[in-house]
Order: structure tokens, then C-alpha cells, then sequence
């Protein structure tokens, strides 16, 4: 099935429709924030490196050890990387997150004082932290504009016409040229919500799909029939 619609609509068009989109999902997600449990800037930035490959339950049920042995960035920072790998091993891939916690760890005493910059440049110097992370840092902390991409943005972006680029970062600039600056930061946990409920990689459910009438994407799926 294609992701890419074939056409493109003219910029009026789609962003009158990704703003009825976004309404949309408003109704259907009133409330949004990560699931990520964290208690400062720190721990989410921690936590979301962690989250690559793995589910946010998973590193919920890591992360309270973590945090309790070193709290602080200068604490990661001076840790025996085996000890880390001990703690975090059920995240998968525990030998890199290693690395890259503590690193990122040693960067942000070396380059920052141990304090999260709250800028997007700033953030994503850090060693590890790419824009997608730093965006979701930016958004879900402080509230601040930020898109951040990740597959389900990008998938659900594509499908619904509001972009027909692949990279990251020229959807992030699609959708800041779409919505209104103080929307942003209420767009991606959506999206990624909705990709997740609704607009599923293999099998997304066409049949009860809220912005359905706004979706380019062809074919549609249809409810499966029970006993089939
Ligand atoms: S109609 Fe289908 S493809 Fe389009 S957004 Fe809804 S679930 Fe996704």
C-alpha cells in the first residue's frame, strides 16, 4: 500500500484540513503527556534516550533504580558503566544506552553545569541527543513549540496528506509551516497516540478513523469480518 499520497494538496487546502485534524484528535486525546515517568528535565532526557527499541513501560520499571543510585547528571557521569549496564539490561541494546547515558551525562556537567539547556540548538550538541529527543524534552517539560518526529508522526503525516517528504527533518518543517507555533507542542504525543490506536503501520483502522474524511490515503481498510 502506498504511505506517500500522490498528491499534494495546495497549502491553503492542507492547512485548513490539519487543523480540522488536529481538533480532531484534540477530542479524541483530551489529555496528553508521555508516559515517560520522570521528575525533572534530567530524568526525562535520560528516559528518552533509554526508550530507543523498547516500550515506555519498560523503562518506567528501570528507571526509578537508575535515578535513586545516581541522581544527579554528575553522579551517571562518575558511574561504573557495568553497574549502569546491570540496571538497564531489560531496556535491550544496554551496552550502547550505557554509553550514551553516560556520556551524555559527562557532556551536560562538561558543557552545562549538570542543568538541561532549555534550546533545541543547545540540546542537540549534547552527545546522543538527537532533535527528536530534544524536541520531546522541549515540549513536554516547559510546554515549548516543538514537533518532535518519530515514526508514528511520520507515518500519520504521510498518510494524511499534510506532508510528502520522508525526512524527519522536512516533515518537522511541514508541519511548523501547517499549525499555528502555539499548537506544536500538543501535536506529536497525539499523533504518536493516534498511530498507535488507529493509524497502524500494517493495519490501520480506516473503518474508525476520526479524520477519515480528511484522509488521502487510499485504499482504506474496512472492518474485518468476525469468523474470517
Ligand atoms: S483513514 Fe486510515 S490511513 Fe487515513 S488516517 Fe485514518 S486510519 Fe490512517
Amino acid at each position: 500500500m502506498p504511505v506517500v499520497p500522490p498528491v499534494e494538496l495546495p497549502l491553503p487546502q492542507r492547512r485548513r484540513a490539519a487543523r480540522v485534524i488536529l481538533r480532531r484528535l484534540h477530542k479524541l486525546y483530551p489529555e496528553m503527556s508521555t508516559a515517560l515517568d520522570y521528575a525533572d528535565p534530567w530524568q526525562l532526557l535520560v528516559s528518552t534516550v533509554l526508550s530507543a527499541q523498547t516500550t515506555d513501560d519498560n523503562v518506567n520499571r528501570v528507571t526509578p533504580e537508575l535515578f535513586d543510585r545516581w541522581p544527579t547528571p554528575e553522579d551517571l557521569a562518575v558511574a561504573r558503566p557495568e553497574d549502569v549496564e546491570e540496571v538497564i539490561f531489560s531496556t535491550g541494546f544496554y551496552r550502547q544506552k550505557t554509553k550514551s547515558v553516560l556520556s551524555l551525562a559527562a557532556d551536560l556537567v562538561e558543557r552545562f553545569e549538570g542543568q538541561v539547556p532549555r534550546d533545541l540548538e543547545a540540546l542537540v550538541t549534547l552527545k546522543g541527543v538527537g532533535r527528536k529527543t530534544a524536541s520531546v524534552v522541549l515540549a513536554e517539560v516547559w510546554d515549548d513549540p516543538a514537533i518532535a518526529v518519530d515514526t508514528h508522526v511520520k507515518r500519520v503525516s504521510q498518510r494524511l496528506g499534510l506532508t510528502t517528504n520522508d525526512d524527519p527533518v522536512k516533515i518537522e518543517h511541514d508541519l511548523r509551516d501547517l499549525y499555528l507555533e502555539s499548537t506544536w507542542s500538543g501535536i506529536s504525543m497525539r499523533f504518536i497516540q493516534f498511530g498507535r490506536d488507529v493509524c497502524d503501520a500494517r493495519k490501520p483502522h480506516c473503518w474508525e478513523c476520526p479524520v477519515r474524511d480528511r484522509c488521502p490515503y487510499a485504499p482504506k481498510t474496512r472492518r474485518p469480518r468476525v469468523g474470517r
